[in-house]
């Protein structure tokens, strides 16, 4: 049988598995031939394990004892910021080029319980900093659609081997969009689920108040089976909730309403087919039954600029353990400062210490007030804000980027373009609130587009539901 890779999804892989259609190893060997024949040029997996064909082979047993679990044989990528035991996990950065894991992070765990496969790690900007997979130290990562352009950040290889067909699904991780951007660029599902319902144990740290992990695939439905698998407390990471925070609900009955900031997408810098597409999406939404209303998100204007503040502080502190002492690179130089210059100087990327810098800046005497506090406390009035709209509304409406994926060298020279891009993703981070980005059609020049959903928190239901009614029904 000759396997159609494009139209597969888990539990179509499942039943296949189950009906002897193909096997968990046929499907991973025609993963690898994919990923031969395109990666050179894709440059999304910065390794391909050499153990695919050996996890297959334990996979199909498990298949033909009748012990199959949904993902169970399922080949997943991963994004080189989450740990896999004794695989080199570098977050795309010289320092940690030749970093070997020590352990699983929690997701790999479960992913592992549940029989999954795993075909490699994928390319992502340094530090999951960046929105293009321009900042990674191992080269850009292409757009399938359009090779002269970015697939996305940070998690650009992620969504580019599951556009490719080099993977079936992959896990990225989100801080201010970086699961759900890649993912609209690429004509792709991506979730970034409520922040502390899936463990960070085991994910490098960026931005740990903002960091989530998230799933890319083709469906809403692999997006929720994944989601389902790997979501729940962690005695490893104090920060997850209980899964008693996600009610089940029955939304059968219920005419979800949906809520449309319009104020907040009509903006310069939003691309005219972007906003077509977003008024598309509206009236299809209406006709497809739901309510629309509109709604006004006051301070969510601020909402980039207490991200970058929030996010560099916390990525400044969290990166200091990189330091030549206990992991990855390390320069001799004539003492110990001298050995943290030379290490870090060497190891780290341009965007990672101008991020440093700034993290290091804003929560310094002096200016720990004026900019950290400060932007602590507008982070808490975006929240209210949303809470309180959240009473009359259940879902809200934006574009996922305010422009479709931008020629490779378009941004990069100019960080505040590069910035602007997380517009529409960031309040979901620093809200903790779960958002879900879904295709929604192209561009005239064949380039995908995303619309975002996002719900309150633990609501994850609502995003599945709506998802995917958009997806089969949405604008094309
Ligand atoms: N593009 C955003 C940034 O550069 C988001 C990154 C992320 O989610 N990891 O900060």
């Amino acid at each position: 049988m000759i396997i159609d890779l494009k139209n597969l999804t888990i539990k179509k892989v499942h039943e296949h598995f189950i009906k002897g259609d193909f096997t968990a190893l046929d499907l991973a060997r025609a993963y690898l031939k994919n990923i031969e024949s395109k990666n050179k040029d894709l440059n999304a997996y910065l390794e391909v394990f050499d153990d695919v064909e050996e996890q297959a082979k334990i996979a199909d047993d498990k298949i033909k004892a009748g012990k199959a679990d949904i993902l169970t044989g399922i080949p997943f990528a991963i994004k080189d910021n989450i740990l896999i035991e004794g695989r080199i996990a570098s977050s795309a950065s010289k320092i940690l080029e030749n970093y070997h894991a020590t352990y699983d992070a929690t997701v790999i765990k479960k992913l592992k319980e549940a029989g999954a496969i795993f075909l490699g790690r994928t390319n992502m900007d340094e530090f999951a900093m960046g929105g293009s997979t321009e900042n990674s130290a191992f080269g850009v990562t292409k757009n399938p659609y359009d090779h002269t352009r970015v697939a996305g950040g940070s998690s650009g290889g992620s969504a580019v081997v599951v556009a490719g067909d080099m993977a079936l699904v992959a896990l990225g991780s989100d801080t201010g969009g970086s699961v759900r951007q890649p993912a609209s660029f690429c004509g792709l599902v991506g979730l970034k689920p409520t922040y502390g319902s899936v463990s960070r144990y085991g994910l490098m740290a960026m931005g740990s108040s903002l960091d989530q992990i998230g799933p890319i695939t083709k469906t809403a439905e692999d997006a929720e089976i994944i989601f389902n698998e790997v979501h729940g407390k962690d005695i490893n990471d104090s920060t997850t909730i209980f899964e008693n925070t996600h009610p089940k609900k029955d939304l059968k009955n219920k005419k979800l309403i949906i809520g449309i900031p319009k104020n907040f997408i009509n903006k310069d810098g939003v691309d005219k087919e972007v906003f077509t597409n977003f008024e598309a999406s509206i009236a299809k939404i209406k006709l497809l039954g739901y309510e629309v209303k509109e709604i006004s998100l006051s301070d969510i204007d601020y909402s980039l600029a207490v991200y970058y503040i929030i996010m560099s502080a916390e990525a400044s502190t969290n990166l200091s353990r990189f330091d030549g002492v206990k992991y990855g690179l390390h320069k001799d130089g004539k003492n110990l400062l001298e050995d943290y210059l030379m290490t870090r100087g060497e190891g780290l990327g341009k965007e990672v210490r101008r991020r440093i810098l700034l993290g290091t800046y804003v929560l310094s005497s002096g200016y720990y007030d004026a900019y950290y506090n400060k932007a602590n406390d507008i982070r808490k009035t975006i929240k209210k804000t949303f809470d309180n709209v959240f009473r009359e509304v259940d879902v809200i409406l934006t574009p996922t980027t305010p422009t479709p994926a931008f020629k490779i060298g378009e941004k990069s020279k100019d960080p505040l373009q590069m910035y602007l891009e997380d517009v529409f993703t960031v309040t979901a981070n620093l809200t903790g609130m779960p958002a879900i980005s879904v295709p929604s059609g192209f561009t005239n020049d064949k380039l995908p587009i995303g619309m975002q959903f996002i719900a309150s928190h633990g609501r994850e239901n609502i995003l599945f539901e709506i998802s995917k009614v958009f997806e089969k029904n949405g604008v094309k």
